[in-house]
């Protein structure tokens, strides 16, 4: 989907350090140091505009959560959520989920979330889909061991792709959702994609993974 440039988008997003990290690459193996409470990190690669990542932070006090979103278009919108809740526990980066371990040290990250992202359907632009090997690779060196990947999303090709590459990689299928909205999981929160595909009746796929030890 094309976003709307925001000129403004920038300077806003400097206007608050405090919620969107200015210089990520400083805090590689001490988030902890960023925050209220040293509890379990997890993050978000590709939040948009953030509305899943704000209501896990306010839902889940005991765990820390960054998201990260490399579009200053959408992040804007997500720092207006954190700016109006104030939750003490999530932090935003305008960063590329391409380079994570410039960002986070080995083991740093308990686990990492990924939703309804790009699904960049032409085989040219496979290595651009966050769920490619090389991708996998970078969250396997800053997950801790057992650490989990959990991936939502409409696009019934890309979760095929994902759950073979997943697999191919050596991850473990721990569950997998194939209509998650019918299904019995509890606490779900919904992503501003998420409610707009499934309010046009789509089928939501969901699943877990992890790398063993
Ligand atoms: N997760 C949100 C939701 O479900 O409403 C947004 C979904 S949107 C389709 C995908 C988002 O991922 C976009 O905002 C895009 O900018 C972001 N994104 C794509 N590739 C990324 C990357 N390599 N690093 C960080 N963000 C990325």
């Amino acid at each position: 989907m094309r976003v709307r440039n925001k000129p403004q988008a920038l300077a806003m997003l400097e206007k608050y350090p405090q919620y969107v990290i200015q210089n990520p690459e400083d805090y590689r193996g001490k988030w902890q140091t960023l925050f209220e409470k040293e509890q379990p990190l997890h993050i978000e690669v590709g939040s948009g505009k953030g509305r899943f990542i704000n209501e896990m932070a306010k839902a889940h006090p005991e765990i820390n959560y960054i998201g990260i979103e490399m579009n200053k278009n959408v992040l804007v919108n997500a720092l207006d959520k954190l700016v109006e809740s104030e939750v003490p526990n999530l932090k935003l980066l305008l960063v590329d989920g391409r380079n994570l371990n410039e960002y986070f040290a080995d083991g740093e990250v308990h686990q990492l979330y990924l939703n309804f992202s790009d699904p960049w359907p032409k085989t040219r632009h496979e290595k651009r889909r966050l769920t490619y090997r090389s991708f996998l690779e970078t969250y396997e060196q800053i997950l801790q061991p057992n650490g989990e990947i959990h991936f939502k999303t409409d696009n019934r090709g890309l979760f095929e792709y994902s759950l073979a590459s997943f697999s191919q990689y050596g991850m473990i299928i721990k569950q997998v959702w194939l209509d998650l909205h019918a299904s019995d999981f509890a606490g779900n929160i919904m992503t501003e994609y998420e409610e707009k595909f499934s309010s046009r009746g789509q089928v939501i796929y969901r699943v877990e993974a992890y790398f063993p030890e």
